[in-house]
């Protein structure tokens, strides 16, 4: 199957659009066509291990590459002893109509597990498919939870380097220590002086200079991207929308064919994207509903049809959704535009020169019956954190988010059906707010805080959390957020 860029009529095999992360001319790679999977196929996923439904739905993309070659890639991220339950993901009921997706339970606790365990493992084969000899060098920005998955990822992988730009202020302590402790010769992490959209925006400019390129090329390197702008990072999200599905069957929740709708906390749209390419594939998806904290550009562009990103920025206890500019929105707006490259290109360019762009009222109606929006402030995402704990389950502060705007909407008449919140990181990354949303303060110390939270909740602190406090700092380098490409160059050159 081809893959073609979103701004323009550019190709590229699956394996290329893995290899290379971004389109030349800028865009993102969608495939040309939604492979389908039968009713009979998602019956069949029931049996199945995570490991087997990975493989099935990820063969259909990935065309060029052989089946021995996908499932050595799936069994590599998710097969024995890779994430703390056999599931993989597992899917939890809180009451008749709500479950939770549990997508946290790989070695870095967060949802990125899920595609970036598999990642390296598509990269490095599709290096060798397509005779590249040079080094694939990794860059990430990231809002807390990307980076640390990429660099867990990408480690010691041979042929491979992975460089990670985080907002300095802007993630977690657990978060910070994850990343700044990372082991591995091939690993670099940089703390931009900004927020995440200037440290995404900071690589995609890097992506796009020629000249930087060049230098690469001059140091046998070539760059790819771990960030869900890369389509390797897409797929491998895509499967757990199946996989969700099988569960629910076969806990007898569903029958075959009923529509389940997703509740997914979302800042760049990545995680969300896989479901609207789940249901295009023939999943029996309802509605999916994007939920935002106080930065809710999206809630506002769903109602109003107008993306106006110039806006003030909020750190908020989600910092993985504090995101004013959603990559991967351009592929939903792709398919909007009845894949017009040239539509797209235009719309991105009004959003770097303006901040905004406009979609026609036909293009937000077809949105509007797909996806369904809501936000919560931070008030609302602990008190919602309180509640559903009163329930009998902890769930961390992006996954509250979800639950809230799911909650608020049935309060207000919303019709109940089958819903699957998606849960994306464990309450052990965020232990202070997930704490202090419990008993209303929390100690500074974010290990004393896991500590009462065990003791709360009976939820053993995860051993990747336990070791951060005594695993020495690798990682120091800071830069302001106009000179990460001078930064990158000189770290690759002092190695
Ligand atoms: C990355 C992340 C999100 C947002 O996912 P997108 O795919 O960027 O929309 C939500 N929650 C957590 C914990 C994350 O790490």
């Amino acid at each position: 199957m081809a893959f073609y860029s979103t701004r323009s009529g550019s190709r590229a095999t699956a394996s290329q659009a893995i290899l290379w992360g971004l389109a030349a001319d800028g865009g993102l790679f969608v495939p040309g066509r939604f492979p389908q999977v039968s009713p009979e196929e998602i019956a069949s996923l029931q049996k199945m291990s995570y490991t087997r439904r990975a493989a099935l739905i990820l063969q259909k993309y990935l065309e060029d590459f052989t089946p021995e070659q996908v499932r050595a890639a799936v069994e590599g991220a998710y097969g024995d002893g890779k994430f703390d339950c056999p599931e993989v993901a597992p899917v939890k009921k809180l009451d008749d109509h709500t479950f939770v997706l549990e997508l946290f339970h790989g070695p870095t606790l967060a949802f990125k597990d899920m595609a970036l365990q598999l990642l390296p493992h598509l990269v490095t084969q599709a290096a060798r498919m397509n005779g590249e000899q040079r080094q694939v060098s990794i860059l990430v920005a990231t809002s807390g939870d990307t980076g640390k998955a990429a660099l867990e990822g990408f480690k010691d992988v041979p042929g491979t380097s992975c460089t990670v730009f985080y907002p300095q202020d802007g993630v977690s302590d657990v978060q910070k220590l994850q990343m700044v402790t990372t082991g591995g010769d091939n690993t670099c992490v940089i703390g931009v002086e900004g927020n995440f959209d200037d440290a995404q925006t900071g690589v995609k400019e890097i992506f796009s200079d020629p000249a930087f390129a060049k230098q690469m090329d001059q140091r046998g390197r070539v760059l790819s991207s771990a960030n869900s702008i890369n389509f390797g990072r897409l797929a491998p999200q895509i499967v757990y929308y199946f996989s969700a599905y099988a569960d629910l069957l076969a806990q007898g929740a569903i029958e075959l064919g009923d529509k389940v709708d997703f509740c997914v906390p979302t800042g760049n749209f990545g995680n969300i994207l896989a479901g609207y390419y789940a249901k295009n594939m023939g999943l029996p998806v309802g509605r999916l509903w994007c939920a935002s904290n106080r930065n809710n550009v999206l809630t506002d562009f769903f109602q109003k049809g107008e993306y106006t990103a110039k806006r003030e920025f909020f750190k908020t206890i989600s910092p993985s959704m504090d995101i004013l500019i959603s990559s991967n929105l351009e592929r939903l707006l792709y398919e909007a535009a009845d894949r017009s490259g040239a539509q797209v290109k235009e719309w991105m360019t009004q959003l770097k020169q303006t901040g905004r762009y406009a979609i026609d009222d036909e293009q937000l109606e077809w949105l509007q019956s797909i996806f369904k929006v809501g936000s919560a402030t931070d008030e609302e995402t602990k008190a919602e954190i309180k509640r559903v704990f009163a329930e009998g389950y902890l769930m961390d502060t992006h996954t509250a988010v979800a639950s809230r705007v799911l909650h608020d909407a049935r309060e207000k008449g919303e019709k109940l059906r089958p819903t699957v919140i998606v849960s994306t990181a464990s309450p052990y990354k965020f232990t202070q707010d997930v704490l202090e949303a419990l008993e209303g303060a929390a100690d500074e110390d974010a290990f004393a805080c896991a500590e009462r939270l065990e003791a709360l909740s009976g939820m053993p602190v995860p051993p990747q959390v336990k070791e951060l406090r005594s695993l020495p700092i690798r990682h120091t380098l800071k830069c302001e957020k106009q000179r990460m490409a001078q930064t990158v160059l000189a770290a690759f050159d002092a190695k």
